[in-house]
This record gives C-alpha cells, sequence and structure tokens, in this order.
C-alpha cells in the first residue's frame, strides 16, 4: 500500500509555528504585514487571493489586498508595487500573477524590492538561490513547500534520483536548483525534463522521486514510474467533471488512480502541494518582517 503524503496534515503544521512565531513578534509590538496585489477581476486569481488573505488571518499575518482595475497601465501598478516598497508598515509586497496583457509582468516582478518579495521571483533572489547565498533571500514558495513535504514526510532527497517534469521558472527550474545544492534537503542527482524530451518516460522510469509539473492532467501513466518511488505531483487542472455533468474538478499532472498502486508515497490532489504553497507564502512573509524589523534596530 501506498503511503499518501499529507500535504494539508504537513502545512497545518507549518502554519501553527508559524503561529507562534507570529505571535512572539506581536508582544514585542511588530505586525507582520503582506501586501497583495490584485489586477483585475480573473475568478481564479481572486480565489487565491482570497485564501491567502484566509491564510494569513489563521496565524496573526495582517493582509490586505489592493484591488487595481484590469484597464490600470502599467506604470500605474509600478507606483503602486513602489509605494507598497517604501511603506516600512509592509513587510511582504506580492503581485498576483498573470496580468492583464498590456503589463510586462517581468517589469512588475523587477519593481519588487527584493527584501519584501516573498514569491521569490526577483532576479535578485533568484541569482541568490543560484548561488546558495539565500541565507537572507526568498526561495519561490512552490519548490520550497516541495522540498519542505519531502522532508517532513520522511523521503529526504539526499543521493536519491529526482526526476522534474516541467522546468517552470515558478516550479521546474528553481526546485532543481534547490535540490542540487549541498545538503540533507538537497544532495539529489536532478534530471529535468520537459516538452522536446523524447521518450519522457524512459527518464521518469529512472526516478526514486518524480515530481509533476505539467500543467496537463494525467500526463504521468502507470509505466512511466519504477516501482516504489515517491510521486509528487504539482499539478491542478481544472476538467470536467463525468459524473456531476455542468461541474469541474481538480486533477493532477498524475494519473493517480493507475499511479498510485505502484509508488512508495504520492501526494493528492488536491491536498498534496497546494497547500504548502500557501503555507510556504507565510514562512515568507515571516522572514521578511523578522528582517526588516531586524535591520530598523540595527
Ligand atoms: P508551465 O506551463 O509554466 O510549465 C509546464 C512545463 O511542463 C514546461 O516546462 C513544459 O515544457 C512542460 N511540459 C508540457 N507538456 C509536457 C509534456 N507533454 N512532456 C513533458 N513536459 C511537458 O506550468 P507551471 O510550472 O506553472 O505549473 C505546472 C502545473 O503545476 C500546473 O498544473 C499548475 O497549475 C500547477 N501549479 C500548482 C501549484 C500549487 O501550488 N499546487 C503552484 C504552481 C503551479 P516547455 O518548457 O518545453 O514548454
Amino acid at each position: 500500500m501506498p503511503t499518501l503524503i499529507d500535504g494539508q496534515q504537513i502545512a497545518r503544521d507549518i502554519r501553527g509555528e508559524i503561529a507562534s512565531e507570529v505571535q512572539s513578534l506581536r508582544s514585542r509590538g511588530v505586525r507582520p504585514r503582506l501586501s497583495v496585489v490584485l489586477v483585475g477581476d480573473d475568478p481564479a486569481s481572486q480565489v487565491y487571493v482570497r485564501n491567502k488573505n484566509k491564510d494569513c488571518e489563521s496565524v496573526g499575518i495582517v493582509s490586505e489586498t489592493i484591488l487595481l482595475p484590469a484597464s490600470c497601465s502599467e506604470e500605474e501598478l509600478l507606483e503602486r508595487v513602489r509605494s507598497l516598497n517604501q511603506d516600512p508598515a509592509v513587510h511582504g509586497v506580492l503581485v498576483q500573477l498573470p496580468l492583464p496583457k498590456t503589463i510586462r509582468e517581468r517589469r512588475v516582478i523587477e519593481a519588487v524590492s527584493p527584501s519584501k518579495d516573498v514569491d521569490g521571483f526577483h532576479p535578485v533572489n533568484v541569482g541568490k538561490l543560484l548561488t546558495g547565498s539565500d541565507e537572507e533571500g526568498f526561495i519561490p514558495c512552490t519548490p520550497a513547500g516541495i522540498v519542505e513535504l519531502l522532508m517532513r514526510s520522511g523521503n529526504p532527497p539526499q543521493g536519491r534520483h529526482v526526476v522534474i517534469v516541467g522546468r517552470s521558472n515558478i516550479v521546474g527550474k528553481p526546485l532543481s536548483v534547490l535540490l542540487l545544492r549541498k545538503g540533507l534537503a538537497a544532495d539529489a542527482t536532478v534530471t529535468v525534463c520537459h516538452s522536446q524530451t523524447r521518450v519522457l518516460a524512459d527518464f521518469t522510469r529512472r526516478a526514486d522521486i518524480l515530481i509533476a509539473a505539467v500543467g496537463k492532467p494525467e500526463t504521468i501513466r502507470r509505466d512511466m514510474v519504477k516501482s516504489g518511488a515517491v510521486v509528487i505531483d504539482v499539478g491542478m487542472n481544472r476538467v470536467p467533471d463525468t459524473s456531476n455533468p455542468g461541474k469541474f474538478r481538480f486533477v493532477g499532472d498524475v494519473d493517480f488512480s493507475e499511479v498510485s498502486p505502484v509508488t512508495g508515497a504520492i501526494t493528492p490532489v488536491p491536498g498534496g502541494v497546494g497547500p504548502m504553497t500557501r503555507a510556504l507564502l507565510l514562512k515568507n512573509t515571516l522572514k521578511a518582517c523578522s528582517q526588516i524589523e531586524r535591520s530598523k534596530t540595527g
């Protein structure tokens, strides 16, 4: 029987740890604060932002959402971000992606102060991750959450062959760098696959730990997974629910019912990586707050 890796429970544990650290900061008069900027009215983004606010509230982090219309110009958005950078009461700044097509995402990501960049997308933080000098930088939440998930579920990547399917800037690429570093929570042998990989199964079948971040429902099938492998499914795909006409459900990038019986451990969708991404945003916000407040006092 495979072990189900319970991302909900692990995320709950992390939130508990964060809540007590927030409590101790608040007792010293420090109120960690996250500002989220949402441009336009994309329903999925609205849900993500609402969840971020709820998560913050659950651990005592103050959160605010700045709503801007879809018609807002790039310059207006940049101005907003700059004013949050300057605001001493704000510790974390996050601009919800994707942005309307009229706004260049890269410019906005680069406008966020690296010291408040709790998404970890700013080139300064990406560079710190790459060079291993990220003690004071920020690691993107999904890759950081996956590493926590592996460690806390008793599946350290050290010395294992990890195969990542997907090379995006927010998941696959930073995750590959994280796992290549030295240390118990890393030290893996990493293979990264993508849409141009020939015969994907030749690589996935060799994974001790297989991480699917493809963005295509149920791409990973049973014959692509080595017996006993640990499988982490990052995918979050909305598909029609055949047993409930007119409704939708979420499935991962792994065909769970086919694959789970051959695995040693596997994450469910939902309830695996998603809650970890959310928990790590809180962790990054707490880190930003501690660093900013420390720099104020000395
Ligand atoms: P992207 O679309 O940015 O990247 C997908 C990657 O998969 C690309 O590198 C692409 O290759 C590769 N790919 C696509 N098709 C294939 C294929 N047939 N075989 C091999 N590789 C393929 O997606 P993201 O990284 O942003 O997200 C991946 C998934 O994870 C999505 O379902 C997303 O919703 C989910 N997600 C979930 C999060 C969570 O918290 N649970 C957070 C972030 C994402 P190429 O580069 O060549 O195009």
